[in-house]
């Protein structure tokens, strides 16, 4: 049955479960309490690299990787079309560079369980390595080479993403300055209460009969009203851009310390940091120093250039670094989609898949679970 749907929040991960639930035949409103990607969604790289950013073992966190990886060539054809608005999707594949033999032992460890779910890649080294990325350093000495994986433009295709929403019906409302709960979120445990309401700043109120939380690293602030541990912090990355003559490089590479992917406007994004400062988005020369001596040991050109551009976002952290994902045991008219960390574009279609499969109450795939928004309550409350 259709239902009257409430999401707060306007990142990638809102607008995205906007789009399925709407496309689904939902009724979706969407509250943003400033403009919807102004947060980490429009500051991101835009990798999609379940395989990079996985390198221990194939945990649940690393399916849910790889199945949104699988959904992106589909996902995204879509977006464009609901919305007539184009944005880069490559393809390009990427690197894994190590500087010593002694790594490459681990490479092949990543590799070997890594083919068992469908990489294609291969440990490359010397020629074959260079004729990937003729400007790598000399100082690395092998590659995993991962042709699966994919980057997108974030910027652009979150502003795709929300004129496909608007263009489906999404009734979007931005600039609401504060957006907060306050009726129906106490029902039983395993109950569907009718209606649950927000209120915004200037005193409307929403009611709905299922409400999705998307408001990545200001999800904290939701535990006293619900009562819940949701230890989910915000983790500055710092990040900046160089112009470059187009394809001196070609996809992306990463290192133990970060990453460089090319854009197809000409530019190389190099990221990221990692620091705590609260809720603080400004850009450091410390910072950015850090990435530009990690940069010039991937691609010694880089030395020689000045980032035109440095910006910053605030990574929606948990605190096992996993996304909290589904509804509450103890108020089932709540469905929770934050806390998506470093790859948050890369999940947001699968995030919208079970969030919709959630509400719809279809199956779930088995590795779900480990997800549950209600995993840190046996941890003290702050
Ligand atoms: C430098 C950097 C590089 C990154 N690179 C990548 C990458 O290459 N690949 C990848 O997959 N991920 C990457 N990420 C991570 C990714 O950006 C995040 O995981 C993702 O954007 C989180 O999306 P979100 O919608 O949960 O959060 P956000 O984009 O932060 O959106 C949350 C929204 O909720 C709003 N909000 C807050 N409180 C309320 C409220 N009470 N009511 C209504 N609205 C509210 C906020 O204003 C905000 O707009 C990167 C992040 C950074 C910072």
């Amino acid at each position: 049955m259709n239902q009257n749907v409430v999401i707060m929040g306007g990142g990638i991960i809102g607008l995205s479960c906007a789009f399925e639930l709407q496309k689904r035949g939902h009724r979706v409103t969407l509250l943003e309490i400033g403009s919807c990607g102004g947060q980490a969604s429009g500051a991101a790289a835009g990798m999609l690299a379940p395989f990079s950013e996985n390198l221990e073992e194939p945990d649940p966190y690393f399916h849910l990787c790889l199945d949104s990886l699988r959904l992106y060539p589909t996902w995204q054809a879509e977006v464009r079309q609901i919305s007539g608005q184009s944005f880069e999707y490559s393809q390009s594949g990427s690197l894994y560079a190590v500087y010593h033999e002694a790594d490459i032992l681990a490479l092949e460890g990543r590799l070997m369980w890594q083919r068992e779910y469908g990489s294609t890649g291969g440990i490359v080294e010397g020629d074959a390595l260079r004729r990937i990325e003729p400007h790598l350093s000399n100082e690395v000495k092998a590659a995993l080479y991962t042709p699966e994986e994919s980057h997108i433009y974030a910027p652009h295709y979150v502003q795709a993403l929300e004129q496909a929403c608007r263009n489906l019906g999404v009734r979007i409302i931005e600039h609401l300055e504060s957006v907060q709960i306050i009726d129906g979120h106490q029902g039983q445990r395993g109950e569907l209460q009718e209606e649950i309401t927000v209120k915004s700043k200037d005193g409307r109120k929403f009611p709905a009969e299922r409400l999705v939380i998307c408001s990545g690293a200001w999800a904290q602030e939701l535990s006293e009203t619900l009562n819940i541990n949701l230890p989910i912090y915000p983790i500055r990355g710092q990040i900046c851009a160089y112009r470059t003559a187009q394809h001196t490089v070609k996809g992306m590479v990463f290192n133990n310390q970060g990453y460089v992917v090319a854009k197809d406007n000409g530019t190389v994004v190099c990221g990221a940091s990692e620091d705590i400062a609260g809720f603080d988005t400004s850009v450091t020369e410390k910072g950015i120093e850090r990435l530009r001596k990690w940069n010039k040991r991937l691609f010694p050109f880089l030395e020689r250039k000045v980032p035109f551009h440095r910006w910053a976002g605030l990574r929606p952290s948990t605190q096992d670094g996993r996304p909290l994902l589904g509804a509450l045991e103890a108020a089932e008219q709540i469905v929770f989609a934050a806390g998506h960390y470093r790859n948050g574009i890369l999940l947001s279609p699968m995030t919208a898949k079970i969030v919709a499969d959630t509400i719809e109450r279809f199956d779930l795939p088995s590795y779900y679970s480990a997800f549950a928004p209600e995993r840190f309550n046996h941890i003290m409350m702050r």
